[in-house]
């Protein structure tokens, strides 16, 4: 199994920066750019040569640092297709589904729309690790802008079934202490949940990151990933209904929160 040497560090006020080496060749992948001043310090300071990046969704805290970095570093970057006219600086694009290799590293893009349509989680199977943008976050998920509630569940229901409990999820954001506030409010009694927001409130006392997280603990505690449980369900008043049907009571209870 390939390893990959992992880099997470805050760029502006709540995102992350990722770097992501691979040992045996050598290239470099930041995933997403917010700021590329972090970057170019990281870099700087592991001595790491960037050659790969790779783009989540179009929005601005994501892309605002790319052509900068792109510029510094002359690497190659890849986005979602759905983005070609939105973002500058994409040398290469993909749609759902697409395989490609970076020296001996495998990379699927898994399209998992909802928060924008143009979403990507970039799988990294040998791995284990997964970077799922503003899609699944620690014990939350994205805002639903531009898609719907029945597309953000489908996207959120695809990562559940494809990836084993032991997957590394990196995400775009550091929401985890307000997502658990919430998601203990929904699920009071899922002792899983309730051991996970204490480590958060830990973490986070210390401005410690969350991040990653595991598919596995995500199941166990994100009640987004759980809106297919006829528990949460009839916790939440809603036996027999549909997964999506949760889904969007879970999101829209989230909005007002
Ligand atoms: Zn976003």
């Amino acid at each position: 199994m390939a390893r990959l040497q992992i880099r997470q560090f805050p760029c502006l006020s709540d995102n992350y920066g990722v770097l992501a080496r691979d040992p045996e060749s050598g290239s470099v992948i930041a995933i997403d750019v917010p700021d590329a001043a972090p970057y170019l310090a990281e870099l700087a300071e592991t001595g790491w040569r960037l050659t790969h990046v790779l783009i989540t969704h179009h929005h601005w805290d994501h892309v605002q640092g790319l052509v900068p970095l792109k510029e510094a570093t002359g690497a190659r970057v890849i986005g979602p297709g759905l983005s070609r006219d939105k973002i500058s600086g994409l040398d290469e694009v993909v749609e759902d589904g697409d395989i490609f290799h970076i020296a001996e590293l495998k990379v699927e893009a898994i399209s998992t729309p909802g928060h924008t349509l143009d979403q990507i989680s970039w799988w990294f199977e040998q791995a284990g690790v997964i970077h799922t943008g503003d899609t699944l976050f620690s014990l939350g998920c994205g805002r639903v802008f531009e898609g719907d509630m029945e597309m953000m569940w489908a996207s959120l229901d695809k990562l559940n079934r494809r990836l084993p409990d032991d997957a590394v999820v990196y995400c775009g954001h550091e929401y985890t202490l307000s997502n658990a506030r919430f998601a203990l409010s929904v699920d009071p009694d899922n002792a899983a949940l309730k051991e996970r927001v204490a480590e958060v409130e830990r973490l986070r006392a210390e401005h410690m990151a969350t991040l990653p997280t595991t598919m596995g603990r995500e199941r166990a505690t994100n009640p987004f990933l759980r809106a297919g449980d006829p528990a949460l369900a009839a916790a939440l008043g809603m036996a027999g209904a549909s997964p999506a049907e949760v889904f969007a009571e879970l999101r829209g209870r989230k909005d007002r929160f």
